[in-house]
C-alpha cells in the first residue's frame, strides 16, 4: 500500500527503486457515448491500455448525475478488461475557467469543476486532467494563476482521492499555462501538493515554444521540465503530433508522424525512461488511425536499447 511518506516519490521511482520494469501506458480520448463503460470497450477495441474520457458533454455546463447502473457498468468493465485508476485520465469540459477574472463565470466554473471531481471519485477514477483557465485580459498573469489555485484548492478540500492534473497549453488567446513556468507558480500556491500533478501535451508544448523534434531537442525540453517543474508531478502525457508552427501558440493537433513535430520526436518521446508509468493519450485527429499510432508507437519503445 501506498502511504503519504511516498508522496514526494513518482510511481515511476517506486517501481525503479523495486527492481519492477516501468512501462508506458498507450491509449487514446475514446468517445463515452452511451455510457462511460462503452470508453473502456472503445479503448480495447484499438489495443490501448490507457484511455481518456469526459464524464459529461463536455461542450454543456450542467449534466444529469451518474447513475448508480452507470457507474457500476463502469468499474465492472475497468476490472473486467485490467485498467487500474492510474491508466484512466478523465477531461473536464472545455467551458471551464478556474481562473475566470469576474466573480460569475468563476463561480459557475468552480461548482462544474466540483462537479466533474465529483464523478471521477464515483466512478473510482484518481486523477482529471483540466486546462488551467484564461485572464481574457482582465486581470494580470500572476493574478490568475492565483486563483487558478485557490479554484483547485476548494475542489480538492470538498473531494478525496482525486488529482487535480494541470494541462500545459499551446499559449493560445489568453490561455495560461503554456510555459512550465505557470504550471509550477500554480502548484507551489496549491495545499494539498500529493492531490495536484501535471499532464504535458506534446503538440502544445511544440506550439508554447518547447521543441521535440529530435532526440536532443526532446531531452533538453524535459530537462527543462525536470528543471522547473519536476517529475514527481507528471501524472499523464498527450501524444499529439502538431498542425501548428513550432513556438507559433496556436492549437492544432495532427496525427503522429504527419505534422511539424515529426517521427523522430516521437521514437525519442517513447524512449524518455523519465516519463514511464503514466498514461499516454491520443488527441489526434483521425479516430480510425488509433490503432495503428498505438502500435507504432509501441513498436518505438521497444526498439529501446
Ligand atoms: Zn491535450
Ligand atoms: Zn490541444
Amino acid at each position: 500500500m501506498a502511504s503519504n511518506t511516498h508522496v514526494a516519490l513518482s510511481h515511476g521511482f517506486m517501481l525503479r527503486l523495486k527492481g519492477i520494469q516501468a512501462m508506458k501506458y498507450l491509449g487514446a480520448h475514446v468517445s463515452a457515448a452511451g455510457g462511460p463503460d462503452q470508453a473502456v470497450k472503445r479503448a480495447v477495441d484499438i489495443g490501448a491500455d490507457a484511455f481518456a474520457l469526459f464524464t459529461k458533454n463536455q461542450r454543456q455546463w450542467k449534466a444529469k448525475p451518474l447513475t448508480d447502473e452507470a457507474i457500476e457498468s463502469f468499474r465492472n468493465a475497468c476490472k473486467a478488461y485490467g485498467f487500474e485508476p492510474k491508466q484512466i485520465l478523465p477531461h473536464d469540459s472545455y467551458l471551464i475557467n478556474l481562473g475566470h477574472p469576474e466573480a460569475e463565470g468563476l463561480k459557475k466554473s468552480r461548482d462544474a469543476f466540483l462537479d466533474e471531481m465529483q464523478r471521477c471519485e464515483q466512478l473510482g477514477l484518481t486523477q482529471l486532467n483540466f486546462h488551467p483557465g484564461s485572464h481574457l485580459n482582465k486581470i494580470s498573469v500572476s493574478e490568475c494563476l492565483s486563483r487558478i489555485a485557490d479554484s483547485i484548492n476548494e475542489a480538492l478540500a470538498q473531494t478525496r482521492g482525486v488529482t487535480a492534473v494541470i494541462e500545459n497549453t499551446a499559449g493560445q488567446g489568453t490561455n495560461l499555462g503554456w510555459h512550465f513556468d505557470h504550471l509550477i507558480e500554480i502548484i507551489e500556491q496549491v495545499d494539498d501538493k500529493p492531490r495536484v500533478g501535471v499532464c504535458i501535451d506534446t503538440c502544445h508544448a511544440f506550439a508554447a515554444g518547447y521543441d521535440m523534434r529530435t532526440a536532443e531537442t526532446c531531452k533538453a525540453t524535459f530537462d527543462d521540465f525536470e528543471a522547473t517543474v519536476g517529475f514527481e508531478y507528471l501524472c499523464g502525457m498527450h501524444i499529439n503530433d502538431a498542425k501548428s508552427e513550432f513556438a507559433s501558440r496556436v492549437d492544432r493537433h495532427h496525427s503522429i508522424g504527419q505534422g511539424n513535430i515529426g517521427q523522430d520526436g516521437f521514437t525519442a518521446l517513447m524512449q524518455e525512461s523519465r516519463i514511464d508509468d503514466v498514461p499516454m493519450i491520443l488527441e489526434t485527429i483521425d479516430p480510425s488511425l488509433w490503432a495503428d499510432e498505438i502500435a507504432w508507437l509501441r513498436a518505438q519503445q521497444a526498439s529501446q536499447g
